[in-house]
């Protein structure tokens, strides 16, 4: 999301006249785009910060500033720290930007009919139609929806991106006609509870019948979804529509019903597990990666153990496992910790080395199946050898070799036989003749 609204900024400085530059030094407006969701990042972005220092003190005209959930969960107390920033924007007030850029001058008209409300989250007076800026020529992240009206215990993102607010279909739809303009084929739609969406009477489903119709789309992803917001009708067309990948992220957080409760997740482990069986028996090979927390206060060993027994009975493909951190302004952050960091460790080990054993057993499933891979780009280790991903989300190496008639290239589709595993990653050989 992060990445996204750092491309739509981009757009809106173009738009205001300003030019990239390759080298940070000769920059005269440095914006850094901020996460609040963990301490780490927080503290990684005040680093990176700390570096632009002396090149406030060589540029005079330099103006350096920070946007994202960090203006907004520090705000003012930034500039404090951090004297030689200019000025901090949160996410919700970044239709001052053109204005800030252009030293308090208010910018010229600029484009009507569009609108700029993701990033803002309220109606701008001057409209910009700002697309975000394409990072490659084949995958596009879309935002469809800001702000989240769940209330996870131990999440800070409701307090800085608030409510959930839906962008209108017709936007989306011409931002991703654009997209497909520019060659891409596959749209990653984007929210904080992507599924939840709804504009009017527009579902998420409906809404991606919709982007399946655009001519020149051939898959379709998105991230993040809630297992609270999988309706059946959902579910029917992740299963019917071609153009949608087999693949779902699907946050558990925890396998124990009283872990899910205290964290207010709004499900259990057994409404979890069904939107698992119910993708699983209608194809085993559909990709499902996950979230978990190990170690929340007051998780028991038999809570913990309940995770364990989720990640053998869901059998994901992959997961994010984390070691449960306090985040300050979060009720859990108010909860006393009952296990000490090296046992809270010694469980995420725990739940990695499980969660390896179950990756690669997924990953040597494939072997002998036939795939469509999306070429991503040339291995970086290997001359010659390519990287793409599956529909399920698994990455591939192939070979371009013994087909000389046919380059590969970003953005290209082709169709390859999985021959093995290597680490978690599948090798796969070219079925000639399928270049597309
Ligand atoms: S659903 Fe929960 S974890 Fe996800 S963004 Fe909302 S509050 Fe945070």
């Amino acid at each position: 999301m992060n990445e996204y609204d750092s491309a739509r900024v981009s757009s809106v400085l173009e738009l205001c006249g300003v030019q990239p530059v390759l080298n940070v030094a000769d920059a005269d407006i440095i914006l850094i785009n901020t996460c609040s969701v963990r301490e780490k990042a927080e503290e990684s972005a005040i680093a990176r910060m700390r570096e632009l220092r002396p090149l406030k003190l060589k540029n005079k005209h330099l103006k350096i500033g920070i946007l994202g959930c960090m203006a907004k969960n520090r705000g003012a107390t930034l500039l404090k720290e951090l004297p030689f920033v200019d000025f901090v924007l949160p996410p919700d007030e970044y239709e001052k930007l053109p204005e800030i850029i252009s030293g308090g001058v208010p910018p010229a008209p600029l484009p009507k009919g569009a609108d700029l409300t993701l990033l803002t989250n309220r109606p701008l007076k001057n409209p910009v139609d700002a697309f975000a800026k394409l990072s490659n020529s084949y995958s596009a992240p879309i935002a469809i929806q800001s702000g989240c009206n769940m209330r996870c215990s131990y999440c800070i993102v409701p307090f800085v991106r608030g409510r959930e607010e839906y962008r209108d279909p017709n936007l989306i739809l011409r931002e991703i006609e654009n997209a497909v303009q520019n060659g891409i084929s596959e749209i990653i739609l984007l929210g904080q509870t992507v599924n939840g969406y709804r504009h009017k009477e527009l579902s998420f489903a409906d809404l991606l019948k919709k982007v399946a119709e655009v001519k020149g789309i051939e898959r379709i992803r998105f991230m993040s979804p809630h297992p609270k917001h999988y309706t059946g009708e959902l579910l029917n067309i992740l299963l019917n529509e071609q153009k949608i990948a087999p693949h779902i992220h699907l946050p558990a957080q925890s396998g124990s019903n009283s872990i899910l409760k205290k964290m207010k997740r709004q499900y259990t482990r057994e409404e979890f597990l069904s939107i698992v069986e119910a993708l699983r028996m209608a194809n085993l090979f559909y990709g499902i990666t996950t979230d978990l927390i190990c170690g929340y206060p007051g998780e028991t060993e038999a809570e913990f153990e309940e995770t364990l027994s989720l990640l053998r009975e869901a059998q994901f493909d992959n997961a994010f496992l984390f070691a449960y951190s306090p985040r300050k302004g979060t009720p859990s952050a108010l909860e006393a910790e009952t296990i000490n960091a090296k046992e809270k460790w010694q469980r995420l080990q725990c739940a990695i080395d499980l969660q390896n054993s179950i990756t690669l057993s997924r990953a040597k499933m494939m072997i002998g199946r036939k795939e469509t891979i999306l070429l991503e780009r040339p291995s970086r280790r290997s001359a010659g050898e390519w990287i793409g991903k599956t529909g399920s989300f698994k990455k591939v190496i192939i070979p371009n070799s013994g087909n000389e008639g046919e380059k590969f290239r970003e953005g290209m589709y082709i169709d390859c036989i999985i021959e093995s595993v290597s680490g978690h990653t599948l090798r796969g050989k070219l079925l000639h003749s399928t270049c597309v």
